[in-house]
């Protein structure tokens, strides 16, 4: 079934399908051609994107684009559906130590309308709710909720607050408005220790007060007990031990496969497959044990390639460390086309990668964890942690990816910019990805091909 890697079309995919299968591919029960989900759920990017030619990336994509679909059967089935808000990593940790709990996060609709090409009207329905542009694109969440046609109602809806940008906070304070009660909880801003405060040390090289730690734990321990209502079942220490391990292995997973991929010289698999891989670990796509399969299929055919010293790209694309997640996912095939390639990536949830402690008591091991999100922290810090990851990557550029409307830091570029280029003296510009970027390509093109010219210009 083995094929030299490259990328496909959603045509060129039909063709592979029937190869695949021919030569006896075995699916999951959400698996298929690509090309239904544009035909049923109307996915109508996928047209326009290009994708990797794997049976474990067809994988990938199929668990991805059935996600609502696997929620709504689950529902049937009689599980319980938590929907996690804003905390990117946290709280399905705990809803998936439960038997029979699934957590999703409505968040996630932010690519609904890129994915169906605005056709679903989410951004529209949002303006009339009170939602207009000058909000990020995660208020089609908003809509979404109110036509109920992308994901179930939750059984229980559980949002952070307190260190949390302005758009989520108004859109989420909105949402309970209409009629969506939500179990809010606080986390604070993190902050450096001061001297006379007991410090603790969090995952990603970060540290903050243990006062903080507490607070944050003692918040968790609160909806560990909501969840354990919910499910029937105490959310005690061994649980979430157990949950916090089977976590870990998603994020072990996550990092074998990034350290393949970002680390090797040839490009075994492509950027936006990583991307999408990498979003696994925040809440495993509403299924744990799915997820450490398709993960485990990936990592397979990066080893099999790199063992036949296969690349999807030329070895001499630019080594680009990209920052946020793009609103339009065919972003990521376009840097690839102009020369560059993904060598290490902060899409905004860098805690969700980071293994959970397993040596501390469960519940503080997940509020360390929590505490090191980037978005609840200084920019300085997030900046630091990406200059890190740059010269562990070995970048040779690096693009800060806007959001549109976003409010979460009016100045993260300029200051994530100024630290890369006093510390390392990278080339590193700072760009607008809307959720449809056709409009913009001549002008993305040549912003992007000047910086990875004069990385490479730096190479000589
Ligand atoms: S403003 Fe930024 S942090 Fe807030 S929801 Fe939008 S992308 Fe996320």
């Amino acid at each position: 079934m083995s094929a030299a890697p490259r990328k496909l079309t959603l045509d060129e995919w039909e063709g592979r399908y029937a190869e695949l299968r021919r030569a006896g591919l075995q699916e999951a029960s959400y698996g298929g051609p690509l090309g239904r989900h544009v035909l049923e759920e109307r996915d109508l990017r996928l047209r326009h994107l290009r994708f990797d030619n794997s049976a474990a990336a067809l994988g990938l994509w199929n668990f991805l684009l059935s996600e609502n679909e696997r929620l709504a059967q689950a529902r049937t089935r009689g599980d319980k559906i938590v929907g996690a808000m804003k905390d990117l990593g946290t709280v399905p940790v705990m809803a998936c130590a439960l038997r029979g709990v699934r957590a999703f996060y409505p968040d996630g609709a932010w690519w609904t309308p890129c994915l169906m090409e605005c056709s679903d009207g989410l951004l529209q329905q949002a303006e009339t709710l009170g939602l207009d542009a000058s909000f990020c694109p995660v208020r089609a969440m908003l809509a979404a909720f109110q036509n109920g046609e992308h994901f179930p109602r939750p059984d229980l809806l559980i949002c952070s607050t307190g260190a949390v940008c302005d758009d989520f906070s108004a859109i989420a304070q909105r949402l309970e408005k209409l009629g969506f009660p939500i179990e809010w909880w606080e986390m604070p801003r993190r902050r450096a220790p001061e001297p006379h405060e007991t410090s603790c040390a969090l995952p990603g090289n970060l540290s903050a007060p243990q006062v903080q730690v507490e607070c944050v734990r003692d918040e968790l321990a609160r909806l560990g007990k909501l969840l354990g209502d919910l499910a029937g079942q105490a959310l005690d220490s061994a649980a979430l031990a157990e949950g916090i391990r089977q976590a870990n292995r998603v994020r072990r997973l996550l990092a074998t496969l990034r350290h393949a991929v970002y680390g090797s010289p040839g490009v075994p698999l492509p950027a936006l497959e990583m991307l999408i891989a990498e979003m696994l670990a925040i809440h495993f796509c509403s299924d744990r044990e799915e997820t450490i399969r398709v993960l485990t299929g990936l990592l397979a055919e990066v080893r099999e390639r790199l063992e036949l010293g296969q690349s999807v790209l030329d070895e001499d694309a630019v080594r680009v460390f990209w920052v946020n997640p793009v609103a339009d996912l065919r972003a990521m095939n376009q840097l690839e086309d102009w020369g560059g390639r993904i060598a290490g990536s902060d899409y905004m949830f860098t805690h969700a990668l980071d293994l959970i402690p397993e040596d501390l008591p469960p519940l503080e091991a997940l509020a360390r964890t929590a505490l090191a999100d980037p978005m609840v922290g200084s920019t300085l810090d997030r900046a630091r942690r990406i200059v890190a990851d740059c010269r562990a990557w070995r970048a040779e550029a690096v693009v800060v990816s806007r959001i549109p409307g976003a409010s979460h830091c009016a100045q993260e570029g300029t200051l994530i910019r100024q630290l890369v280029r006093e510390e390392l003296g990278l080339p590193a510009i700072e760009l607008e990805i809307p959720p449809i970027c056709d409009a913009l390509l001549p002008t993305l093109s040549s912003r992007i091909q000047a910086l990875l010219e004069t990385a490479r210009a730096k190479r000589r």
